[in-house]
C-alpha cells in the first residue's frame, strides 16, 4: 500500500493515539478513583489544533492528553479563560507587582533616578490615578530600566539587580532541572526521588511542535515555551507556556522558594496576560478551575474569569448564577440547565447520574453509552466518514477502510478497532477529526 498522504499534507496533520477511558485518583480530593478521563497521547500536535481541543474542555501534561468526564469526576475540572483586553486588575495584584519592581530597583536607584531624570508633573498624576499594566510589567527589566549617567560617580546609575525574562524553547538544562526539584520539595513538599530528568522532561520540556525556530524572531511565537526569570544571572522561575493561535495558557509555573514572598503565582499570571495583549493572543487561560479546591480560588480573582460549558462549549461569566450553582452541585453545565428549564424538569434531578448510573463501571462502557458531556453522540459520529480517516501504520497513512475487516466490525463495541476509533472521533469533535490521523500499531 502506497501513502496516501504527501509529506506537504502530512506535517499539517495531528496525530492522536487513542488510549481509551479510565478512572484515576484525584489529586485534589485524595479518592482513589475519583477522576475519569478519556486520554491519548501524541508527540505531534499543532497549536492550532491543541486550541481547538482546549476550547473542547482537552488538555495537556506532557505528551498525554486527556478531557475529564466532569459529570463523574468528585471535582470537576472547569476550562477556564479570560480576554486579557478587558482584564481588571485587583489592588493585591498591583501591590505585588509594584513591590517587586521596587526590590528589584532599589531604594538608592529610586532616590537616585527620581532626581537624574524626574517625572513630568503628568506623568506623575497619571501613574498616581492609573495601574498601567504593561507598563508596570516591563518597569523593572534591566533592558527598560534607564541608567542615567550620575554626575556624582561618573559612572551610569545601576538598579539594585538585573532581572531580565526571555522566552525561550521549552528544551531542559540542568539548572531548569534543579530549580524544579528545590520548588517542588519547598513549595509542594514532595519527596522528590521519584523525579528522575527523564519524568522531568516528560512532564515540562516535551510539548507541542514549537515556530519560530528562532526565538527572537518577530513572528507570532506558537507552541512550547519557558518564559525564564533571571535575578542577577541565576534563573528563579520558569513559567512553562502552551502558545496558541488565539490564546496563551499556562502550563505550570516553578520559581526558587527563596522567593516565595514575591507571590511569583500573582507576577507571572499578570506578566502572561501582558504577554497576550501584546503577542495579539487574545485569551489568558489560567488551566482548570476546580470550585471546591480552596487553593484555585485566587484564579477568580482574575476578572472578569469565564468558564468553558461542559456540553455546549460556550463561555459563561464565572460570577452569578454559575457560582451559586457551582456552590451546591460539583457538575454545572447552564446550557443543559436552560434546556431542562424549557422543557419543564427539574435541574437537580436531571443533572447528575443517577444511583442506578453511577453503579454503572464506566471503565468498561462505552463513552456513547455513559453520556459523556462534550463528545459527540454515536449518531454524530456515524455521520462522519470515519472510513476515510488517516491512520498511520508502520510510518505510512492508509484510509481507515484498508484495514481487513473494517466494515464488518462494530462500532459501538469499545473493545474493537472501530469502537476505539469513534471514540476518538466522539472526543476530538468534528473539524480536528478532518485534520488529524490516528496511530496504531507501530
Ligand atoms: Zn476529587
Amino acid at each position: 500500500m502506497g501513502s496516501i498522504v504527501d509529506a506537504e499534507q502530512a506535517r499539517k496533520l495531528s496525530l492522536f493515539r487513542p488510549l481509551g477511558y479510565q478512572r484515576n485518583s484525584c489529586g485534589y480530593c485524595k479518592s482513589d478513583n475519583g477522576s475519569a478521563s478519556y486520554y491519548t497521547s501524541s508527540v505531534s500536535v499543532r497549536p492550532g489544533h491543541y486550541e481547538q481541543l482546549v476550547n473542547r474542555g482537552w488538555r495537556r501534561s506532557g505528551t498525554l492528553y486527556y478531557k475529564q468526564n466532569l459529570q463523574r469526576s468528585c471535582c470537576p475540572h472547569y476550562t477556564m479563560r479570560l480576554e486579557a483586553s478587558t482584564f481588571k486588575s485587583r489592588k493585591d495584584q498591583r501591590k505585588a507587582i509594584n513591590r517587586w519592581n521596587k526590590f528589584v530597583l532599589g531604594p538608592e536607584y529610586i532616590r537616585r533616578a527620581a532626581y537624574l531624570c524626574p517625572k513630568t508633573r503628568e506623568e506623575k498624576k497619571h501613574r498616581k490615578c492609573n495601574f498601567d499594566l504593561l507598563t508596570a510589567v516591563h518597569e523593572a527589566e534591566y533592558s527598560t530600566v534607564k541608567r542615567p549617567i550620575d554626575p556624582k560617580t561618573k559612572k551610569c546609575l545601576e538598579p539594585a539587580h538585573r532581572f531580565e525574562v526571555n522566552i525561550e524553547g521549552d528544551s531542559i538544562s540542568q539548572a531548569k532541572f534543579e530549580l524544579f526539584l528545590k520548588y517542588q520539595t519547598k513549595i509542594h513538599k514532595e519527596d522528590v526521588s521519584k523525579w528522575q530528568q527523564k519524568e522531568f522532561k516528560r512532564f515540562l520540556c516535551s510539548g507541542m511542535s514549537r515556530s519560530p525556530a528562532d526565538s527572537k524572531s518577530n513572528e507570532k511565537k506558537l507552541g512550547s515555551w519557558h518564559q525564564c526569570y533571571r535575578l542577577d544571572g541565576k534563573l528563579i522561575a520558569v513559567a512553562v507556556l502552551d502558545l496558541m493561535p488565539s490564546g496563551v495558557s499556562s502550563v505550570y509555573i516553578f520559581y526558587d522558594p527563596e522567593y516565595e514572598q514575591w507571590e511569583f503565582g500573582k507576577l507571572s499570571a499578570l506578566r502572561e496576560i501582558a504577554l497576550t495583549i501584546e503577542g495579539s493572543y487574545q485569551y489568558y487561560y489560567m488551566g482548570y478551575y476546580i470550585h471546591s479546591c480552596q487553593k484555585m480560588r485566587y484564579k477568580g480573582s482574575f476578572r472578569p474569569q469565564y468558564i468553558l460549558d461542559p456540553e455546549s462549549h460556550t463561555w459563561d461569566p464565572l460570577d452569578g448564577e454559575l457560582t451559586e450553582k457551582l456552590d451546591k452541585r460539583p457538575y454545572v453545565s447552564l446550557s443543559r440547565d436552560r434546556r431542562l428549564a424549557a422543557q419543564g424538569a427539574s435541574e437537580s434531578a436531571e443533572n447528575n447520574p443517577t444511583e442506578a448510573d453511577a453503579e454503572v463501571n464506566d471503565e468498561e462502557v462505552s463513552l456513547f453509552d455513559l453520556h459523556m458531556p462534550g463528545v459527540l453522540t454515536l449518531d454524530e459520529v456515524k455521520a462522519l466518514d470515519l472510513d476515510h480517516w488517516f491512520l498511520l501504520v508502520h510510518g505510512s497513512f492508509v484510509h481507515m477502510i484498508d484495514l481487513v475487516g473494517w466494515e464488518k466490525m462494530p462500532i459501538d463495541h469499545p473493545q474493537s478497532i472501530k469502537g476505539i476509533i469513534a471514540e476518538l472521533a466522539a472526543a476530538l469533535g468534528p473539524n480536528l477529526f478532518k485534520e488529524s490521523a490516528v496511530v496504531l500499531f507501530d
